[in-house]
């Protein structure tokens, strides 16, 4: 598959139809496949976090989330067809496996907000099929029957939302015990999916901006978010000493 280097971080050139027809693919193969989605602040992370740069480098598929990691593809010359965001990438997935007999774990955020994205998902979707979820608070003790759980449940498909890099750090660690074929990390997703959190308006979306309306519902995330600034910066830096990624 073609892939760009960011950083270090491999992303795969693909669109929102490939990379569901990709997840379609895995379904058949009896392993694990892993399905992350680096965005600038991820790859950011991974600059100072070799552990988690590891694992993005032996991820089965890295789709391109975000408007900063398509502006860097442009920058370079080397230009990734479109922004592949994990949210809409793990609808889009949904739509299709609720006609198909697809088993579908969720896993992550609080109590109250992993209930209501199953109800509202089983709402959507009426013959979709939940076999079984769990909140992401859990200590190490509780992770053993959890893996049990979804294991026992025959599920195929793990969407884990614990937050970049805890999901992703967690999937890798459990690779050989998890019997499922996809396991995804999907950061907040649960909560906009429980309409606990907004997503940004197709106007943000187009300009690129779904940041700037992030920042704005959630103020207190300038911190973390302070990291796309720094990778604009040094993306455009790079070009200036013409390095590559
Ligand atoms: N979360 C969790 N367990 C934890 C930490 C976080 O289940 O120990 C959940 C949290 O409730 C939220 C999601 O992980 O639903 C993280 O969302 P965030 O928007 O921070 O995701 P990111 O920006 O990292 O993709």
């Amino acid at each position: 598959m073609d892939k760009l280097y960011i950083f270090g971080v491999p992303i795969h050139r693909v669109t929102m139809i490939e990379a569901v027809e990709i997840l379609k693919g895995y379904l058949k193969e009896d392993r694990i496949h892993i399905v992350a989605t680096p965005n600038a602040e991820i790859i950011m992370m991974a600059q100072k976090d070799e552990e988690y740069k590891k694992i993005l480098n032996e991820t089965d598929l890295n789709v391109p989330d975000g408007s900063g990691v398509v502006f860097a593809s442009k920058v370079f010359n080397k230009p990734l067809k479109e922004r592949v965001a994990g949210f809409d990438l793990m609808m889009e997935f949904v739509k299709w496996a609720s006609h198909k007999d697809v088993s579908i774990y969720l896993l992550g955020a609080k109590p109250e907000v992993v209930e209501k994205a199953q109800s509202n998902l089983k709402n959507l979707y009426p013959s979709l099929k939940i076999v079984g979820f769990h909140h992401g608070y859990f200590n190490e003790k509780e992770e053993e029957n959890i893996i049990e759980d979804i294991n026992k449940r025959a599920a195929q498909v793990l969407f884990v939302a614990l937050g970049a890099p805890k999901q992703e750090k967690w999937i890798y660690k459990n690779k050989e015990k998890l019997k499922v074929k996809i396991a995804m990390g999907v950061g907040g997703s649960f909560d906009v999916i429980a309409g606990k959190a907004k997503r940004a308006p197709e106007i943000y979306r187009k300009l690129g901006l779904e940041w700037l309306y992030r920042l704005i519902q959630e103020p207190w995330r300038y911190k973390r978010m302070s990291a796309l600034p720094k990778f604009a910066f040094k993306v455009l830096l790079s070009k200036l000493r013409k390095n590559n990624f």
